[in-house]
C-alpha cells in the first residue's frame, strides 16, 4: 500500500482565479496503512510545476488537513502558484500530492483599466428594451502565449470571442450587493485568440441591477433598483509567445448597436426576434455599418472583487412529454418543477412567432396555473428568421416551472428543459426504502438547486426571487449536506455583512433591495442568518475561516440587539415575521402563527448570543465570547420567566426553548414531555412555520422521543412533508397546503398590513411550490435514519456521529457524504430482530458509533461484543445488533 495526499485549493469548482486571500489547501489521504494517522505535514510553495523553487513550511506537527494556510500570503494580481503537500504518518513520509494550481485574478481596483461601455440613449433605462450588444475588433501581433478575459458588467452579460461564446456561465457576474460588491470573473482565452485580426462582443441584460426586482410592481417602480444603465467591463490580458503583451479593454473605441434580444427581464422572459440577430459580430469580418460608438457609463471601480461563488450553470436537461391542448398549442411536462428554461428545435418561416408561457402546476382542465408568478409574465417570445431548423432558448431569463405551453404555427421538433443552478458539487446521497421520503429528499435536493441561482432565494418563480435570510437559515445545515454550499454561503455572507445596519441590524433579504418599512431590518429568526449560517457552514466543512470573516458581522449583529432591548432587558413588540407559515394561522394573515413573536424574537437574540459565543471562541476571542455568554443568560432567565408557561403549549415554543438551551436543567424532562405529548395530539401532523419547523424533530431526538419523531415524519395526510409527495410534488411547497385534499389550489390570498411594508404591493398572492424552508428535515434524516452527522466540536466529519434509528417499516437506509477528509458512507439494514451497519471512514477521521439498543440488545462491533457506545477510526467497520431498538413510526 501506498499513502497517497490529494489536495485541493478553496477555489470553487467552475472558478478559474483565486481573490486577495492567502491559499488554503485541503487534503485527503488514500492508501495509508490500518490505523496510521496523520502526525506531521509539509506544503512547498513554487513559482512553477517542477517546484524547483520554493517556499516550504517545513515539517509542521499535527493532524491539520483542512483549509491549512500555505505559505506566501495572498497572491498579487495575475500570479500564479503551484503547491503541494506531504504528510507524515507512523510509516514515515508519504510522496508529494500531486501539484495544486491557483491563478489570481485582478485582486485591486487598480488593476482595472477597463470602462463601462453601453449603447448611447438607451431606451432600456426608461423601460423594458432591446439589449445592447458591444464589440471591437482588435489585431494580435503575434502567436499567443496565453490569455486572460477579465470581465464584469452593470447587468449581466454573455461573451463571444472570435465566434466562440467564452465560457458556460449564465447570468454573470450574478447577483451581490452591487452598491457594495460587484463580482469579476477570469477566463482563459488562450484557445479563442488567434494572431492577427480577432474580434470580441457581448451582449448586455438588465438582470438583478436593472430588470424587475421584488414585487413592487405598482407604477413600474420595481425596475432600476441598482441602476439606470448597463455597461460591460472587460479587460482581455495576452501575452504572447515573445513574452510581450498586449490589452484590450473596453473604452470609447467600442462601439454599440441591438441585436435579436428585443427585451430580456428575469421575471417577465425574453423576446427575440431573430430577424434581427447579428451572429457575426463577435466574428472579425463583421462590418459595423450601423453602429454607433459606445457610450462611457462612470461606476466604481473600488466595489470589484473577484468571484467567490461558483457561478449559474446549466446543471441538468431533461426530456418532456407532449399533450395537445384543445386551443391547438402544444403542452410539455418535464416531470420535475426546475428553474431554467425550455429549449424548443422548431421549423416555420419568417415572421412566424413561437410564444413559450411557463407554470409550476395545472389548472383542473390542464391549463396552466399562472397566479402563483403574480406580475412575473414568465413568457418567452421568438419570432422566426427563416424556414431553417431553428434551436430557440431565451436569454437572460429563467423561470420556476414543471409545465411550458408553446403557442406556435411553427411545427415543434422536439423540447427539452433546461436546468439552471449555482454550480455546486452533490455531496451526499441517500437512500431509504420508503419511496415517498425518498422522493421527498429528492424533491429536497431540487428545490435546493433551483433555489440557489447566485444567491440562496426563497422561490424561483414569482416576481419575489429574493435572498430571504430566514429561509437560508432555516436551510443551511440541510443545504450543506446535500451540496458542496461552503464558497456559495460564503460569498453570500459578505453580501450579509456589507448590507447589514449597525443600529437595525441585518436585512430581511440579502441582497438587501430596499423594502423600505418596519420588515427591512432585524426580524427575529430571519436576521439571525448572521450568526446561524457560519456555524452550519463551520460545523458541515470544518474550516474556521468562515467565522472569522463573519466575526464583526456578528460583532454588529450582537450591538444592534444590545441597542435594541428595552427597560425591561428584553425585546419588545414590534413587527415580526414570526413563525410564518404555521398552518393554523389565517391563510391570509401568516404571521399570526400560535406561538407569541415576541417570545421567538427573544429566543433568537439568545441563540444567536450563544452561537457569537461559540464562534468568537473558536476565533480566539475569549472575552467576547463571555460577554455574549453573559448576554445569552440575562434574557434567556428574563424570557424564560416572562413565556415559558405560553412556550410549552407549542411545538415550536418547545423545540426552540429545547435547542436553544432555555429550559433550566430541572425543567427539562417536563418540557420534552409536553413536546411529545402536543405531537401525538396533533396526530404527527406539523403544526409549525418557518421558524419552528427544522427544530421539531432535532428537539425529539434529543429527547429521545423517536416514536413521535417518526410518526411526524412519515405522516402522509395534511399538514405533512409527506402530503405534498402523495399529491404530487417534485420540489418542496410553501405552504403546507398548497394544494388541498380534494386537489384544488391553495387559494394564495393574503392581507399584508400596512406596518409591514411601506411598499405598495402589486398582488399580495403567496402561493409556491418551490421554497427549500421546509426542506429543512433532510439534515435530520441524514443525521438519525441513516446515522451520519457532523460534530460540531470537531467540526467537518473530522469526528463522526454514526447514531441510526431505525423505525418499523423501513428495512434498509444508507447514505454518503463527500467530507474534507473523503467519502463516508452508513448503510443498515433490519433483518427480523437482527440489525447490520456497515460504515466507511476516510483517513483522518474518527467516529462515535451508537448502534440503536436496548437493555436486551447485543452489539458486535467488528466481531467484538461490545457496549452501547463506541469510538472507530478509519476503515470499514461493522456493526451487529440482535434485538435493537426500533421506533413505532405510527
Ligand atoms: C417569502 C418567504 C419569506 C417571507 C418573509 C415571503 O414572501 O417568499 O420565503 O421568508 O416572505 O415573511
Amino acid at each position: 500500500m501506498q499513502t497517497v495526499v490529494h489536495a485541493r485549493s478553496q477555489v470553487a469548482e467552475g472558478v478559474l482565479a483565486i481573490g486577495p486571500e492567502p491559499v488554503r489547501l485541503t487534503w485527503q489521504v488514500t492508501g495509508a496503512e490500518p490505523g496510521a494517522t496523520q502526525l506531521a505535514y509539509e506544503i512547498q510553495v513554487g513559482r512553477e510545476p517542477g517546484f524547483a523553487d520554493v517556499r516550504s513550511t517545513g515539517e509542521v506537527e499535527g493532524d491539520a488537513q483542512i483549509g491549512v494556510e500555505a505559505p506566501g500570503g495572498p497572491l498579487a494580481s495575475r500570479e500564479v502558484r503551484w503547491l503541494r503537500v506531504r504528510i507524515r504518518t507512523e510509516a514515515g513520509w508519504s510522496g508529494w500530492s500531486g501539484a495544486v494550481r491557483v491563478e489570481a485574478g485582478l485582486q485591486a481596483p487598480s488593476d482595472w483599466i477597463a470602462e463601462a461601455v453601453t449603447l448611447p440613449d438607451d431606451p432600456g433605462s426608461r423601460e423594458q428594451a432591446a439589449s445592447p450588444v458591444v464589440r471591437r475588433a482588435f489585431t494580435v501581433t503575434g502567436s499567443v502565449r496565453s490569455a486572460r478575459l477579465y470581465v464584469t458588467s452593470l447587468g449581466v452579460h454573455d461573451v463571444v470571442l472570435n465566434g466562440t461564446r467564452v465560457g458556460e456561465d449564465i447570468l454573470a457576474p450574478g447577483w451581490t450587493t452591487y452598491r457594495h460588491r460587484l463580482i469579476t470573473e477570469t477566463h482563459d482565452v488562450t484557445d479563442l485568440l488567434v494572431p492577427g485580426e480577432n474580434a470580441i462582443a457581448a451582449t448586455l441584460g438588465d438582470g438583478w441591477y436593472r430588470g424587475r426586482l421584488g414585487w413592487d410592481a405598482i407604477a413600474g417602480n420595481d425596475r432600476r433598483r441598482y441602476g439606470d444603465e448597463l455597461g460591460f467591463i472587460a479587460q482581455l490580458e495576452i501575452t504572447l509567445a515573445d513574452g510581450s503583451r498586449q490589452v484590450i479593454a473596453t473604452d470609447g473605441s467600442w462601439h454599440a448597436s441591438t441585436a435579436e434580444v428585443r427585451r430580456a427581464d428575469l421575471y417577465d422572459g425574453a423576446f427575440l426576434d431573430l430577424r434581427l440577430a447579428q451572429p457575426a459580430a463577435g466574428t472579425a469580418a463583421f462590418k459595423t455599418d450601423g453602429w454607433v460608438p459606445v457610450r462611457v457609463v462612470p461606476f466604481d471601480r473600488s466595489v470589484l472583487e473577484p468571484r467567490i461563488a461558483p457561478p449559474v450553470r446549466v446543471i441538468a436537461e431533461l426530456p418532456t412529454v407532449r399533450t395537445a391542448r384543445p386551443d391547438g398549442s402544444v403542452g410539455l411536462d418535464g416531470g420535475q418543477n426546475i428553474a431554467g428554461w425550455v429549449r424548443l428545435r422548431v421549423r416555420g418561416t419568417s415572421g412566424q412567432t413561437v410564444t413559450v408561457r411557463h407554470a409550476e402546476w395545472l389548472e383542473p382542465d390542464g391549463a396552466l396555473h399562472t397566479r402563483a408568478l403574480r406580475s412575473a409574465k414568465a413568457t418567452d417570445t421568438y419570432v422566426l428568421a427563416d424556414d431553417a431548423e431553428t434551436v430557440l432558448e431565451p436569454r437572460f431569463t429563467f423561470h420556476g416551472f414543471r409545465y411550458a405551453e408553446v403557442t406556435t404555427d411553427a411545427a415543434v421538433l422536439d423540447a427539452t428543459f433546461i436546468a439552471i443552478s449555482s454550480a455546486t458539487p452533490p455531496r451526499s446521497t441517500l437512500a431509504v426504502d420508503h419511496p415517498m421520503l425518498q422522493r421527498f429528499h429528492e424533491n429536497v435536493v431540487w428545490s435546493q438547486r433551483d433555489n440557489f441561482v447566485s444567491v440562496p432565494t426563497d422561490c424561483p418563480q414569482r416576481d419575489e426571487r429574493l435572498g430571504w435570510t430566514g429561509d437560508a437559515q432555516a436551510f443551511a445545515p440541510t443545504g450543506s449536506t446535500l451540496f458542496d454550499s461552503e464558497a456559495f454561503w460564503t460569498s453570500w455572507l459578505r453580501d450579509l455583512e456589507l448590507d447589514q445596519d449597525d443600529v437595525r441590524g441585518v436585512p430581511a433579504v440579502v441582497p438587501d433591495m430596499i423594502i423600505d418599512g418596519p420588515a427591512r431590518y432585524g426580524r427575529a429568526g430571519w436576521a439571525d442568518a448572521a450568526t446561524i449560517v457560519p456555524w452550519a457552514v463551520h460545523e458541515s466543512y470544518g474550516d474556521v475561516t468562515v467565522l472569522r470573516r463573519q466575526l464583526s458581522s456578528i460583532r454588529r449583529w450582537i450591538a444592534s440587539y444590545e441597542g435594541r432591548l428595552e427597560a425591561d432587558g428584553l425585546l419588545g413588540e414590534a413587527m415580526q415575521f414570526g413563525d410564518w407559515l404555521d398552518p393554523d394561522a389565517p391563510v391570509d394573515r401568516p404571521w399570526e402563527a400560535k406561538t407569541d413573536s415576541t417570545y421567538l424574537a427573544n429566543v433568537f437574540l439568545v441563540r444567536s448570543a450563544r452561537l457569537a459565543a461559540a464562534i468568537a471562541r473558536r476565533c480566539g476571542e475569549d472575552p467576547w465570547a463571555a460577554h455574549c455568554d453573559a448576554f445569552a443568560d440575562g434574557v434567556q432567565d428574563r424570557t424564560w420567566a416572562r413565556w415559558g408557561a405560553h412556550a410549552i403549549t407549542t411545538q415550536t415554543g418547545c423545540a426552540t426553548a429545547l435547542r436553544f438551551g432555555l429550559v433550566p436543567a430541572a425543567e427539562r424532562p417536563a418540557v420534552e414531555d409536553a413536546l411529545a405529548r402536543l405531537v401525538r395530539e396533533a396526530d404527527g401532523h406539523a403544526a409549525t412555520g418557518f421558524l419552528g419547523t427544522s427544530l421539531v424533530l432535532p428537539a425529539l431526538s434529543a429527547a429521545g422521543r423517536f416514536d413521535e419523531a417518526y410518526r411526524m415524519l412519515l405522516r402522509t395526510d395534511v399538514p405533512s412533508w409527506l402530503y405534498q409527495v402523495k399529491m404530487g410534488a417534485t420540489t418542496v411547497w410553501e405552504r403546507w397546503d398548497s394544494i388541498r385534499p380534494d386537489g384544488s389550489i391553495h387559494p394564495g390570498t393574503m392581507t399584508t398590513p400596512p406596518e409591514m411594508t411601506d411598499s405598495e404591493e402589486a398582488d399580495p398572492h403567496m402561493l409556491s411550490f418551490n421554497h427549500y424552508s421546509y426542506g429543512a428535515c433532510i439534515d435530520w434524516v441524514y443525521r438519525n435514519l441513516a446515522g451520519i452527522a457532523p460534530d460540531a466540536e470537531r467540526p467537518g466529519y473530522r469526528h463522526v456521529i454514526v447514531a441510526p434509528r431505525p423505525v418499523a417499516g423501513i428495512d434498509h437506509a444508507s447514505a454518503s457524504v463527500e467530507t474534507p477528509f473523503g467519502h463516508a458512507s452508513v448503510a443498515w439494514q433490519l433483518d427480523g430482530d437482527r440489525f447490520t451497519l456497515d460504515v466507511q471512514l476516510p483517513f483522518g477521521t474518527t467516529a462515535t458509533l451508537r448502534p440503536p439498543v436496548t437493555d436486551a440488545s447485543t452489539v458486535t462491533v467488528d466481531g467484538v461484543v461490545t457496549g452501547a457506545e463506541v469510538v472507530v477510526g478509519p476503515g470499514a467497520h461493522t456493526v451487529t445488533v440482535v434485538r435493537p431498538a426500533v421506533a413505532a413510526g405510527r
